[in-house]
């Protein structure tokens, strides 16, 4: 290993990592009529994740919901506050350790 490899290496040990172990049922949950109505889609652009997305032609929303990250943003920004969020079930959802 080149001392450049053990430089990245070392900074790659450093940082956060994150491990997601997916639930089989979605713990976000839309109120899909209200997102219908929902003007500003808050939700498809306040998510670090990038959980939601908003599909145009049939006209909901496209929940990734093994990619999130547990920071509550969307509940609180959602414009209808009609998101059903709860935390994955036990063991499962997302888990920050240090490497
Ligand atoms: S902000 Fe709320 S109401 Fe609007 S699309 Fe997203 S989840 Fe639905
Ligand atoms: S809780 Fe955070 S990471 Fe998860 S979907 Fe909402 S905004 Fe995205």
């Amino acid at each position: 290993m080149t001392d450049k490899e053990k430089k990245q290496s070392s900074i790659d040990d450093k940082l956060f990592k994150v491990k997601y172990v997916s639930d089989e049922e979605s713990h976000l949950k839309p109120d899909a009529i209200q997102c219908l109505v929902c003007k500003s889609k808050v939700c498809t652009y306040i998510c670090p994740a990038n959980v939601y997305e908003w599909d145009e032609e049939n006209k909901r929303l496209i929940i990734g919901y093994e990619n999130c990250l547990e920071c509550g943003a969307c509940r609180i920004a959602c414009e209808k506050k009609c998101i059903d969020w709860a935390y994955p079930k036990g063991t499962k959802g997302v888990t920050f350790k240090h490497g």
